[in-house]
């Protein structure tokens, strides 16, 4: 027999959010999730409420590594795990495919893309001064 138990979100999860089934011990709850959150919670058993995060959809693109290898980088996507505490979301983002995400606001994260997208101008830049084969 499984019972549900609605855990209410804090205030600042989103405007318009919904709600999820996320399971604890075994135990389904009813969580409260941003709009942006399309993580499968119920896919998860969590040991504590404390491990349920919200996450958004991942973007990244992946490049050449070597000779014949390709990596995924400039990886990101919001997290927020509201229930230890985290009253905003964050910007996780990986930019060298490490797996090592660092955690960064909405105006830090916008900052990096744009230095970012201004090397990438640079790299063509580069390119296009190559003669053509
Ligand atoms: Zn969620």
């Amino acid at each position: 027999m499984s019972s549900s138990v609605a855990i209410p979100a804090p205030a600042s999860s989103g405007d318009h959010p919904h709600q999820s089934v996320a399971v604890v011990r075994g135990q389904r709850v009813i969580v409260e999730c941003p709009a942006w959150c399309t993580e499968r919670h119920a896919e998860h058993d969590e040991l504590c409420l404390e491990d349920v995060a919200h996450v958004g959809d991942q973007a990244a693109v992946s490049a050449p590594v070597g000779v014949t290898s390709r990596e995924d980088i400039l990886a990101g996507h919001i997290s927020q795990w509201t229930y230890t505490g985290e009253t905003r979301p964050v910007f996780a983002f990986d930019a060298t495919g490490s797996g090592e995400f660092s955690e960064l606001s909405k105006v830090q994260a916008r900052a990096e893309l744009d230095r970012i997208a201004a090397h990438v101008e640079r790299l063509r830049r580069v390119v296009d001064a190559m003669p053509d084969a």
